[in-house]
């Protein structure tokens, strides 16, 4: 099975390591380059985008990532995950580190106070069968999606329907919401599939 890396600097890491776990993959922690350079993929857990950013220059994770991402390794980003691997951010600080990984736009704390965190149920593209419950907290949408991004859900009512909360593009994957906290496997199990088909066809004959 592949190995999928979770970035362990801040976050909801212990609920990745279990989901993708359950899911079937070899889960281990990120917090070195080497640690980096040894997995097949990785999910940048949710957390606190601009901490995060911060920790991956302290831990010179941040050019050997963005290599990686540019070099096409899978990635699954959620909630704090999306918008780092985001190419532009809304409403966040001018030393937001961007990974390029997505060309997206992406709004942080787009909810805003009133449904800063709230739960919904998704139809989303891809995992197939019932819809899925998403759980939002002070999440962000998704504004604009470049040429080659694939939208997988978007709000399905209230006054945030239509939003765009889970998209792919290549090899990354990101919600807006955190499926390793509900026990729905689905988007983990995607992922780990992502992976092991890319390393299946990086594999040299
Ligand atoms: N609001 C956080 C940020 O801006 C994301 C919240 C989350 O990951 N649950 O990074």
């Amino acid at each position: 099975s592949p190995t999928i890396g979770v970035l362990a600097l801040q976050g909801d890491v212990r609920e990745h390591l279990e989901a993708l776990t359950a899911a079937g993959a070899s889960a281990v922690t990120v917090r070195r380059p080497e640690e980096l350079a040894a997995v097949d993929g990785l999910v940048l857990p949710g957390g606190e985008s601009t901490t995060m950013g911060k920790l991956l220059r302290i831990f010179d994770l941040l050019d050997p990532l963005r290599e990686r991402l540019a070099a096409g390794m899978p990635a699954y980003g959620s909630c704090a995950g999306m918008i780092l691997l985001a190419s532009n951010i809304l409403d966040t600080t001018p030393d937001a580190v961007h990974l390029n990984g997505l060309d997206i736009t992406v709004r942080r704390n787009a909810f805003g106070r009133q449904v800063d965190s709230f739960e919904t149920d998704l139809d989303v593209v891809r995992v197939g069968g019932e819809p899925m419950r998403a759980v939002f907290i002070r999440a962000p949408w998704v504004e604009r999606v470049g040429d080659g991004v694939e939208v997988l859900a978007t709000v399905p009512e209230g006054p945030a329907a239509g939003r765009v909360v889970a998209v792919r593009q290549g090899d990354v994957l990101a919600t807006s919401f955190h499926p390793e906290v509900t026990g729905d496997r689905r988007v983990h199990a995607l992922f780990a599939d992502m992976v092991r088909e890319r390393r299946t066809s990086s594999t040299p004959a």
